[in-house]
């Protein structure tokens, strides 16, 4: 799939709709969810423009991919979500009822998330 620049998250990369930023670093953005699912619910994406974990993982740069996961820590850290614990999840395409096209890792925590999956 190719990147489509429209996407809600490139709008919010380029400050044309605006988010409640939590953390920024050189590589990423993170940001708490519009319609949170815990009572702590942050998304960390990369700056650059890659659809899902696929795209991602074959072409981002090393530097771009280690960034990503250290956001990832350093956005858990920042909400105080350690010691509680916490849950990632990144959707990736149609299976995982992925609605937005740019990479993003959800953060969830605060509170007992439940079991991985409601069956
Ligand atoms: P997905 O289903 O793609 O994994 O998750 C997309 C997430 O983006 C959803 O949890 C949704 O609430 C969030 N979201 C959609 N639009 C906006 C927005 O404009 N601002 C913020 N902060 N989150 C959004």
């Amino acid at each position: 799939m190719s990147y489509d620049t429209e996407n809600i998250f490139a709008k919010i990369l380029r400050g044309e709709i605006p988010c409640n930023k939590h953390d920024e670093c050189e590589y990423t953005l993170a940001f708490h969810d519009i319609a949170p699912q815990a009572q702590t619910h942050i998304l960390v994406i990369p700056k650059g423009h890659y659809v899902d974990m696929a795209d991602f993982s074959q072409n981002a740069s090393a530097e771009e991919q280690s960034a990503f996961i250290a956001a990832i820590g350093r956005a858990a850290r920042l909400a105080g979500l350690e010691d509680g614990g916490y849950r990632i999840i990144a959707n990736s395409g149609e299976n995982a009822h992925q609605e937005v096209p740019h990479l993003h890792m959800h953060i969830l925590g605060g509170e007992p998330i439940g079991p991985l999956r409601a069956r």
